[in-house]
């Protein structure tokens, strides 16, 4: 409810309302603690044993998501996703893998049982401080999938996301409708776009999203020629006030890949942190976590 609040706000051009306080940059949680009575499980028991120095520091971390949830004005805090696999997932063809020999896999949703989703972010428009601060005090889990064309200016704010943890990936130089273009313009797009990344950021992607979903044979073959290991599209894209699914049972599922946008104010008269609250609090309300895409694929 909160995040509606929050939301209606801000499409109406008012402040953040009190139940939704604005994080201090000087990290001043206290003032918004209290505000709204989130619990913890097992944070009290911790505290009143207080049985030794494991206890305590989890103690310690589940007080600090608790402040970073309020701070951001969370439902309750994420669900932590489990560990990082030993091994990436072994893939194979069912609803939501597409497989042919010598391309990379088309995937849709992670073939996985427990209960972790993904999000995915494109194009790089939208630079805000603010949701690269959010994602990191909360401990988010985010895939950058980065166009060139709109990153060029300001490659030092994804190399920052980088820093902190942010996969980054491989979404064409240009942003075009690959299917029309000959296969050596679409090589082009993807090739020069990894060796951009890798001279910009130091990465050399394992993941590619064609521009629109849009991709036909070549477009993998392409991908595979530039070092392409898979190439995720998605079952759900996230707005700022609602998700758009592609099934019609309108419901997560273990290993859904989430779609959206880094964008702003100027499309969606909300914010990136407004889009991030949306989705964690929808993520944790249906039981999942948010996992790290290139982890499993
Ligand atoms: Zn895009």
């Amino acid at each position: 409810m909160l995040a509606a609040v929050c939301l209606t706000a801000v499409v109406a051009g008012c402040a953040a309302p009190a139940a939704q306080p604005e994080p201090s940059p000087t990290g001043g949680a206290s003032a918004a603690l209290g505000a709204v009575p989130l619990k913890v499980p097992g944070l009290a028991r911790q505290e009143e044993e207080g049985s030794g120095e494991a206890d305590a520091r989890q103690a310690d971390a589940a007080r600090a998501a608790l402040e970073a949830a309020q701070r951001w004005g969370l439902d309750r805090p994420p669900l932590k996703a489990p560990p990082r696999p030993a091994t990436r997932t072994a893939l194979t063809p069912v609803q939501g893998v597409k497989l042919k020999d010598g391309r990379p896999p088309v995937v849709f949703r992670v073939p996985i049982q427990e209960k972790v989703v993904f999000l995915t972010i494109d194009d790089g428009f939208e630079k805000d401080p603010e949701f690269s601060r959010m994602a990191r005090e909360l401990g988010i889990p985010v895939s950058a999938f980065l166009s060139d064309y709109l990153v060029r200016d300001n490659y030092g704010y994804f190399r920052d996301l980088h820093q902190q943890g942010v996969e980054i990936n491989n979404h064409t130089i240009n942003h075009r409708n690959l299917k029309v273009l000959d296969y050596e313009t679409q090589r082009q797009e993807i090739c020069d776009q990894q060796d951009q990344l890798e001279r910009q950021i130091g990465v050399r992607p394992r993941l590619f999203r064609p521009p629109y979903g849009e991709y036909n044979d070549d477009t993998l073959r392409a991908a595979a020629s530039c070092g392409v290991q898979a190439v995720p599209l998605w079952n759900e894209e996230a707005f700022p006030d609602h998700m758009e699914w592609r099934y019609d049972d309108r419901t997560l599922h273990p290993g859904d890949i989430i779609l959206t946008h880094f964008r702003g104010i100027s499309d969606w008269k909300a914010t990136m942190p407004d889009l991030l609250r949306k989705v964690v609090n929808d993520v944790t309300a249906a039981g999942f976590s948010l996992g790290r895409l290139d982890d499993y694929l």
